[in-house]
């Protein structure tokens, strides 16, 4: 089966969250079950050509792709993905993507995004290559199920190519005026209250892809259910629920290649399962670097995020006393928000001895946490997959999460399961979204902590689960198969 796999990050080109790492595993598993995959993104200026071994396409030459009204520029760059053949096609238009950043407030963002998606139909034109599925990937590429449907209809080279719509985070819907329909030259007659591109009076590229591709998924078969109601649907619930037969949830996996700690090229211990004696060497070696006094029995609680309010950083702070009065250290990595950057800068000054925090993005650094710290918290308000629960799992750092999405897909928490007479829980989880539930969790675990071998036994529970992301590209080729069957 030919797959183009359309994102706006991957790794190792460019990163702000999760979808990243799916764009950079996914398409390698696949590939292994048969599939012939070719990557689509953006070349931003960050992308450092001649480190990442992208090469100008000579044969493909100048594009030119028209967006509100002006003919742009466009050129092809390409590399092929680490340790795979799969081929990463680089979409290079330096007047939409030369920013300082993969995402803007910029009042052309729609712009930028339709030239996008219309480059990469102009190149799969120029390539005559004819995929099965295109898989589009959150609201940036929402609009190419329309185009491949009514823009590009005329062309037969799509006769057969289904589009697939995944869903990372519903919350993020790219939004935009009316003046969107005329820069992209979607037909007027598509908007109108309630209409297929219409949205509480805007152009959504989200709700057009929902409407438009042959089928939709999200990241988790909880988040899957979840975004079908009010409360999760960021009021796109019942747009979705018209279409709830078409709407699955498949887990992200992990790419074991990257998130092993006895691989794992940024530890200066590597560890496994039979000897943990690394992970305590990871933690001195952090602490220290923070400047954090080292006690092998006080835990050392880790949390690496963006820090926007979905993560549940507005009942972390209104427990901040609680959580800081447990006997635990805490180390702390992220970006996003001013009040949320600010408030965590100031922590350790509050807390001397307590806490260490890094405001920014660190991919090292946040390796090294997963690999140091005993506990991982994550108190999300939702949380469409998560993939820091699931690499702490194989780090042996032991995960209190809030019960939402991917986080009550892959948390079994340990006394609940106790309660049952299992023990196989995995860590430690809370269900209500107040910062009462999340200081109790979390001292639940540091309590645990003191249980040299019952927390052994929850480590290694977590790090003998397989994650990989084997088994999830094979229900993705199912998938694919379905939407084909529906072209
Ligand atoms: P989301 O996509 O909502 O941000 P996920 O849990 O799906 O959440 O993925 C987050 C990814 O981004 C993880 O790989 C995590 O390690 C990484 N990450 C988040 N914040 C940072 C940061 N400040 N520095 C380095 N990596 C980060």
């Amino acid at each position: 089966m030919k797959i183009a796999f359309v994102t706006t990050e991957c790794v190792p080109y460019a990163k702000t969250g999760g979808l990243a790492d799916v764009a950079g595993a996914l398409p390698k598993a696949l590939e292994k079950l048969g599939c012939e995959v070719k990557i689509f993104m953006p070349k931003y200026s960050s992308i450092d050509e001649s480190r990442k071994g992208l090469r100008y396409n000579w044969d493909i030459g100048e594009m030119i792709v028209r967006v509100n009204g002006i003919d742009r520029s466009v050129h092809l760059h390409q590399a092929k993905l680490p340790n795979s053949n799969v081929e990463v096609n680089f979409i290079d238009c330096p007047y939409y993507f030369y920013r300082g950043a993969i995402y803007t407030n910029d009042r052309d963002e729609d712009e930028r995004f339709i030239l996008f998606s219309k480059g990469v139909i102009e190149t799969l034109q120029r390539f005559g290559w004819a995929p099965d599925i295109i898989h589009c990937n959150d609201w940036q590429s929402g609009l190419i199920p329309l185009f491949i449907k009514d823009n590009y209809k005329w062309d037969r080279l799509f006769d057969k190519t289904a589009t697939v719509f995944t869903i990372h985070n519903i919350a993020y819907q790219g939004r935009f005026s009316k003046s969107a329909l005329s820069a992209a030259e979607i037909r007027g007659d598509l908007f109108y209250p309630g209409g297929p591109v219409e949205f509480e009076d805007s152009v959504s590229f989200m709700k057009t892809g929902i409407v438009f591709a042959d089928l939709i998924n999200t990241v988790s078969n909880k988040y899957s259910h979840e975004i079908l109601k009010e409360e999760h649907g960021a009021g796109l619930h019942n747009i979705l629920r018209a279409r709830k037969s078409d709407v699955y949830g498949i887990l992200n996996g992990v790419d074991y290649e990257e998130w092993n700690p006895e691989t794992d090229k940024f530890l200066p211990f590597k560890y496994s399962m039979k000897d943990l004696s690394g992970k305590t060497k990871n933690k001195k070696f952090l602490m220290d670097h923070f400047n954090l006094p080292f006690d092998v029995n006080r835990p050392l609680i880790g949390m690496v995020s963006r820090l926007v309010q979905q993560k549940g950083f507005d009942i972390f702070a209104g427990a901040i006393n609680e959580l800081i009065n447990l006997n635990a250290q805490w180390i702390i990595l992220g970006g996003g928000e001013q009040k949320y950057e600010n408030f965590f800068r100031g922590l350790p000054n509050y807390f001397p001895g307590k806490i260490g925090t890094y405001i920014g993005y660190n991919n090292e650094l946040s390796h090294l946490i997963e690999a140091a710290a005993d506990i991982f918290v994550m108190p999300s308000r939702y949380e469409p997959c998560g993939l820091n629960q699931i690499y702490s799992l194989k780090y042996g750092t032991v995960p209190v999460v809030r019960k939402t999405g991917g986080l009550a897909d892959t948390i079994k928490d340990w006394d609940e399961e106790k309660q049952f007479g299992f023990d196989h829980g995995n860590g430690f989880s809370f269900y209500d979204y107040t910062s009462y539930a999340l200081s109790s969790s979390v001292e639940r675990a540091v309590n645990t902590f003191k249980e040299k071998d019952i927390w052994k036994k929850i480590q290694l529970n977590g790090m003998k689960l397989d994650f990989s992301w084997d088994s999830s590209a094979e229900k993705y080729l199912e998938l694919y198969k379905m939407a084909k069957e529906k072209r």
